[in-house]
């Protein structure tokens, strides 16, 4: 290993891939290292992750981030002509969104709008629409529904992360199988990161793109960080009577989101008890799916009744518990630390558009294809509130 680097990241799941190939690929000369802890993955958000990708945001940054996710998504083998991932498999069958509040329809109608100036195709649909649409669905209770019929769906995480790495790595970055485990500060720059392995190693930036750790890492600079581990558990099921593999992924009202996935059914809520967990501790909560997804489910649609959990995983949202969205770019305090945290749960689809986000802020000093200054460290800083309603 070279005894200094020019940018070190910290974390090499999606987000320090994503940004070690936007880096290499916009300055080849760059000497990048992404430090990662566990190269097997088996821990991180990446891996255990829904995999799936919207443009049905309430924020308009949000929608495009998605966007540009799925345009990357789409042309990834073109893009990454030395990832050695070939395809996607992105799976259009569209996101939706139930209410059953006559008062959520205005909200609804002006969300569509916004996000199809921005390129989505979503659509309000009423319940004789929705009925004809999804006729399997029991709609007793739903005032409407909005759907993405294209551009939204799901498509392979752990492709997604190789083929960014193996560009990432083809392009000159350096991934190292090593753990941060400390930072060097000289007034408002970092000056280098300590190894658990023992070495020290001097850098011209630090990002910080440790998911769940994140909050750790700051912690070797005595700064704070509102980031914290949130257990997620999802369950696969299989319903005989209800096989619909053109399902979308469908978010209810009720809490719970459920997608096909080969023939099968993946599906999650959040606890109605959510708080924060240990950072290595992933025993499922079986009683969820009992107790809440499935009663349910049940009421939702047909063909429930006769259902088998097959396989379930545990996964950590690295939870943002002041507004549950990124944190991104050079930390207010520093001239070379950047943030790369708190995407709770809908960071992988924007790791394509954070990554160019990052590497442009680093190599100009500015935001330059997308201006994502709401989704700063400023308004953490300040407790303001980044606002956007469509959390899962
Ligand atoms: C159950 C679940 C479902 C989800 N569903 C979706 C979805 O449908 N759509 C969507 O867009 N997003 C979804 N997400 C969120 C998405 O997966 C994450 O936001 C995204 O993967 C975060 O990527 P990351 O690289 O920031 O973090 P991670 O993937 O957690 O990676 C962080 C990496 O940093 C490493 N690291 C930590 N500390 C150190 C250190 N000190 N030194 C070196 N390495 C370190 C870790 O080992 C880890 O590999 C879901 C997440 C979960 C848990």
């Amino acid at each position: 290993m070279r005894s200094g680097y020019d940018i070190v990241v910290i974390g090499g799941a999606v987000m320090g891939a994503s940004t070690a190939y936007w880096l290499t690929a916009m300055d080849p000369a760059l000497k990048v290292l992404v430090v990662e802890r566990d190269p097997s993955y088996a821990q991180s958000a990446t891996a255990l992750s829904v995999a799936s990708i919207r443009s049905q945001f309430s924020n308009p940054v949000n929608v495009q981030i998605s966007r540009f996710g799925l345009e990357f998504i789409k042309d990834f083998a073109n893009r990454l002509p030395q990832g050695g991932v070939s395809d996607l498999g992105l799976k259009e069958n569209g996101y939706l969104f139930l209410s059953n509040r006559p008062d959520a329809v205005e909200q609804m109608e002006t969300l569509a709008a916004m996000q199809r100036a921005l390129g989505a195709q979503t659509q309000v649909l009423d319940p004789a629409a929705l009925s004809a649409r999804f006729p399997w669905m029991n709609l007793d209770d739903v005032v409407a529904g909005s759907f993405g019929p294209s551009g939204e769906g799901w498509f392979d995480n752990m492709g997604l992360l190789g083929g960014l790495r193996a560009q990432a790595r083809a392009q000159g970055a350096t991934f190292v199988n090593d753990t941060v485990v400390g930072l060097d500060r000289d007034q408002d720059r970092v000056v280098a990161v300590h190894l658990a392995s023992g070495g020290r190693i001097e850098t011209g930036a630090v990002v910080n793109a440790a998911g769940t750790r994140g909050a750790e890492v700051m912690r070797y600079l005595d700064e704070d960080l509102p980031v914290e581990p949130r257990k997620r558990t999802v369950f696969v099921i299989d319903a005989p009577n209800a096989r619909h593999p053109d399902a979308p992924l469908l978010v209810d009202h009720s809490g719970f989101y459920m997608r096909p996935e080969h023939g099968q059914w993946i599906t999650a809520t959040v606890p109605s008890l959510d708080g924060p967990c240990a950072v290595d501790d992933f025993d499922p909560d079986h009683a969820l799916f009992e107790n809440e997804i499935w009663p349910a489910l049940y009421n939702r649609a047909s063909g429930f009744d006769a259902i088998k959990v097959t396989r379930f995983w545990v996964g950590h949202y690295d939870f943002n518990t002041l507004d549950q969205n990124a944190i991104l770019g050079r930390h207010p305090g520093y001239t070379n630390l950047y943030m790369c945290n708190g995407f709770s749960g809908h960071g992988l689809q924007q790791a394509p558009a954070v990554g160019r986000g990052l590497a442009e802020q680093i190599l100009t000093g500015d935001w330059v294809s997308l201006d994502l200054s709401p989704l700063g460290m400023a308004r953490v800083l300040e407790g303001r509130a980044f606002a956007e309603i469509a959390i899962v």
